[in-house]
Formats: structure tokens, C-alpha cells, sequence
């Protein structure tokens, strides 16, 4: 059931609102962003201003993105911050990150993301890695467990190759349920994502996405199987990469190798 809270807001399950009450986890997420004056900061879903507010009182300007029109609303008018805020009511799954990067200056992005479109969201603000500085995002706790996993790790995917592919991705926080109202059903926590040229670039960024896709599609099939419309056990071979493997024990440069042989010689 939707909640009304303190401040007269209806906390909107669609639109994933789970609203920070804890001063201490707010205190704790802004000195990890470590706002400056003059930084071209982005927040995501700002909601009721729980971050919004002790970051505005540090930047010149804060640009913020939100999909419910009420909350967009009430930033526009917020008593105290409207004046450093530039509202962007909308969905930042279709937002243009880069238009916000002037003279060259990269931004910076944070948010409690909302967690029904969290990974679709880094997807999404991957594309844009060589505009962003750096991103500070609350998350499931699962979700950056899974962004942070080494090869060998149960929980190394899909996920983790293509963030770490562009970034790299530090854990910096975990918050308990009742850090937030209404309480989410699951733990959370704060990861640092750090934009970085990659250490082993691929020739095709889509085949790359493609080949990490097929591979973890089907997790239990060994590379022969899973990406037999792709490459031979023979090609594998050649790369010095064992058929026999499954995708967790491939390492990210070794999926670029792939990829690159792939994307040279057709699929
Ligand atoms: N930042 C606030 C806080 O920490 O209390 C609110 C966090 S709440 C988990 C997620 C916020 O993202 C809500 O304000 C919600 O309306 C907004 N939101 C949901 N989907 C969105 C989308 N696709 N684009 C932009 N904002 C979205």
C-alpha cells in the first residue's frame, strides 16, 4: 500500500520511491560524494530532497532529473534551493547526459536510484562514461555486489563485465531497510563508479555486449556451448582460452579477445 509521509507526499511504488529518512546514511552518501562548489553535479530521482538539499548547500548548481511531475513540482518551488536547481522533469532512461557536459568540464551523477530501473539505468549512463567524472548511486546491495564481482564469484555477470569494462566499480556503503520510508524489502547499498578508457579496448563495443550476453544467458553451459553460433572450441583454443570454461571463470579482457576475434572473422 502507498504511504503518505511527513511531508504530505504519497510515496509512488511504480515510480520506485523509497524516500532517505536516516541523517546519518544522507551524511555518510554526500561526504562520499564530496560535492565542490563548482561542480557540474546531476542528481537522479531526487524525490523529497533528502541528498538534494545538504548537496545544494555546498554546490553553486545542481541539475535534477525527476519523473514524477508532484515531486519536479515542488523542487521548482522549494523554499530554500530552488534558486541552485535545474529541474529536468522526465525519465532519465531517455535523458541526454551529455548535454550537460560544457566546455569540456565532465559531471558528476548521483541518486537513490530507483530500484525497479536501476540496471537499465547504468546501462543507460554507461553510454555517456566519457562525459561522467564520477557516479555515486544507492543501489539493492545485490546489485553492487554483482557491479564489484571478480571472475570466480557466483555473482560475476553480465553486469559486472560491462561496468568494469568502463569503470571502475568500489562499494562504499551498505544501509539497512530502515534507513529509508516506506522501507524497502531488501538491503542496499552505495557503490562509486569511476569512468576509465578501458585496459583492453574492443573493436566492437555491441558484439562485445553480445558475446557477454550469449555467455551468461546460459551461466551453466561451458564458452563450447554457449557461444557456438559465435566461435569454435578450435578459435577459443587458438585465443589460449579453454572451451570448456563457464562465463564466470572468463576474465574481461578475455571476453574483449573473444569479441575482437568474433567481430574480425564474422560470427
Ligand atoms: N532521492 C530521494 C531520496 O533519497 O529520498 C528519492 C529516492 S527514490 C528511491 C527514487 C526517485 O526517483 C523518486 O523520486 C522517483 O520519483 C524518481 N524516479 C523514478 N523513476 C525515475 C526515472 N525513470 N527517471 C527519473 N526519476 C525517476
Amino acid at each position: 500500500m502507498n504511504q503518505r509521509n511527513h511531508l504530505g507526499h504519497t510515496a509512488r511504488k511504480r515510480f520506485g520511491q523509497n524516500f532517505l529518512t536516516d541523517t546519518h546514511v544522507i551524511d555518510g552518501i554526500v561526504r562520499a560524494i564530496n560535492p565542490q562548489p563548482d561542480d557540474t553535479l546531476v542528481e537522479i530521482g531526487p524525490g523529497l530532497g533528502a541528498l538534494t538539499e545538504p548537496v545544494a548547500e555546498v554546490a553553486d548548481h545542481l541539475h535534477v532529473v525527476e519523473l514524477d511531475r508532484d515531486l519536479a513540482k515542488r523542487l521548482r518551488h522549494h523554499p530554500f534551493i530552488a534558486s541552485k536547481l535545474t529541474v529536468h522533469e522526465g525519465d532519465a532512461l531517455k535523458f541526454d547526459f551529455r548535454q550537460l557536459c560544457q566546455d569540456g568540464k565532465k559531471i558528476k551523477v548521483f541518486g537513490n536510484l530507483p530500484y525497479n530501473v536501476s540496471t537499465p539505468l547504468i546501462f543507460h549512463l554507461l553510454t555517456f562514461q566519457d562525459s561522467i567524472e564520477n557516479m555515486h548511486f544507492m543501489l539493492q546491495k545485490e546489485v553492487v555486489v554483482r557491479m564489484a564481482a571478480g571472475p570466480g564469484s557466483k555473482a560475476y555477470g553480465r553486469l559486472s563485465v560491462m561496468t568494469q569494462y568502463y569503470c571502475k566499480a568500489v562499494p562504499v556503503l551498505e544501509v539497512p531497510p530502515t534507513a529509508f520510508k516506506p522501507s524497502p524489502k531488501v538491503d542496499s547499498a552505495v557503490v562509486r563508479l569511476i569512468p576509465a578508457p578501458p585496459r583492453w579496448p574492443a573493436d566492437n563495443i555491441s558484439m562485445l555486449e553480445q558475446v557477454v550476453s550469449d555467455a551468461f544467458n546460459q551461466r551453466r553451459k561451458t564458452l563450447r556451448n554457449s557461444l557456438k553460433r559465435k566461435i569454435s572450441a578450435d578459435s577459443l583454443q587458438q585465443l589460449g582460452i579453454d572451451p570448456g570454461l563457464r562465463p564466470e571463470q572468463i576474465s574481461i579482457e578475455q571476453f574483449v579477445e573473444i569479441s575482437n576475434y568474433v567481430n574480425q572473422h564474422g560470427s
